[in-house]
């Protein structure tokens, strides 16, 4: 299935079956908190594009497609694993719009921690060297809190200019948090980090959050390693006040996954660069499914997905999800719905299963702090044991200000 990044157009909910652009224009919104890129009612114009957030390549070496299943190095190891160029390079020719390499660093290439670590200046440099006018390629690092103190989790850190080894002495979620805030960008675009694999009570519970940190941990894999959900993890990160979107991070520990692996992060951004993309998971415009064509957006109050509101009590949706396959049955959407805090479903919305729909409900709320919204297809996505009875993409929450 080749990828499509789409456009999707006009002014919401307004949807072309193909080649249409998500269109929001910044006197629908609340004028206290005008969108991102909001100028004087100018339209801002989103793309979707598709890609993955989580791989590790030959620089993870302990463990991982080199090695046979009686962890002995394959003699032709090098079809299986390689440097992140050669990862670049395949996901590039499959059609990704985006990935990013995120190796453990706490790996023996990444010792001893420093600006000038050979694989770490390598990661960067593969990175820029890969991104063209059609592919961005990201530099990050898999941040692995194993022993603690002060809670466990994996986090993504993407785009930071030097990495830290969350093995080593001192190094616990409150000191990564600190230096997530000052770590200098690497180039182009923010800092940005994701939660990944998350279980509900990782991280100490969800500590250790305040107002600058909410705006660096802005994703959460609610899908890794193609078809793993961690839904519950999401609610729980919600409930606690982080302010995170979904995304899919494939976790692939070789080349296997690239061309395997069908779930995907979509991100909706300006357009296809590197700050750009980064901007779109700063500001949480991202969603995670289960397939790897499949086209959603939708607004609140005028405001993208991602936005946080100024505690309206009234809730104009407007969605709009398609799919490009539109020979395959699979893929027809089946039902949409909204979810609110602690997880509770709103409303849904079970139309005539279709390659294009689209749903403008009304809610009226004056307590809820967060709204998201779920889709199934009739396949239940690209992944293996897919479920139709089981969303197959999950959309970046709405906040309400409260
Ligand atoms: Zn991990
Ligand atoms: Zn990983």
């Amino acid at each position: 299935m080749k990828l499509i990044s789409q456009r999707i157009t006009g002014i919401v909910p307004l949807i072309a079956a193909l080649g249409a652009i998500v269109t929001v224009y910044a006197a629908d919104t609340d004028k206290n908190k005008p969108l991102p890129n909001a100028n004087g009612g100018a339209p801002t114009t989103y793309h979707i594009y598709a890609g993955n957030t989580h791989a590790h390549t030959s620089f993870t070496w302990s463990h991982g497609d080199q090695y046979d299943k009686d962890k002995k190095l394959r003699p032709d190891w090098e079809k299986h694993q390689g440097p992140p160029s050669q990862h670049y390079a395949l996901a590039k020719a499959n059609g990704y719009d985006f990935y990013a390499t995120t190796d453990h660093s706490q790996e023996v290439a990444f010792d001893p921690t420093s600006p000038t670590n050979p694989a770490w200046v390598a990661t960067k440099q593969q990175a820029e060297a890969a991104t063209d006018a059609n592919f961005v390629a990201i530099a990050g690092y898999e941040h692995s809190e194993n022993n603690g103190p002060g809670g466990k989790g994996h986090l993504n850190v993407f785009n930071s200019s030097t990495y830290l080894d969350a093995l080593e002495p001192g190094i616990d979620l409150p000191y990564l948090y600190q230096w997530l805030k000052t770590v200098p960008p690497n180039g182009d675009g923010p800092v940005v980090a994701s939660f990944n694999h998350p279980g509900p009570n990782q991280y100490n519970n969800w500590a250790y959050r305040d107002p600058q940190i909410t705006d660096i941990i802005t994703m959460l894999e609610v899908i890794n390693s193609n078809n793993k959900i961690h839904y519950e993890a999401f609610l729980a990160a919600l409930d606690k006040g982080w302010k995170v979107s979904p995304v899919a991070g494939n976790d692939n520990h070789g080349l296997w996954g690239i061309t395997h692996h069908t779930s995907r992060t979509f991100v909706l951004a300006t357009s296809k660069t590197k700050a750009a993309i980064l901007e779109a998971m700063k500001h949480r415009r991202t969603y995670a499914a289960l397939e790897q064509n499949i086209q959603c957006q939708y607004t609140v109050n005028g405001a993208i997905m991602g936005s946080t509101l100024s505690r309206p009590t009234s809730f104009n949706f407007a969605i709009a999800v398609s799919d490009p396959d539109t020979t395959n049955p699979a893929d027809k959407i089946t039902k949409l719905d909204i979810v609110k805090d602690g997880g509770a479903v709103v409303q849904t919305f079970s139309p005539t299963p279709a390659y294009s729909v689209t749903w403008t409900p009304t809610i009226n709320d004056a307590t809820s702090k967060y709204f998201f919204v779920r889709v199934w297809n009739a396949g239940g996505g690209d992944a293996r044991d897919a479920n139709p009875n089981k969303p197959v993409a999950w959309l970046a929450p709405v906040w309400t200000g409260r």
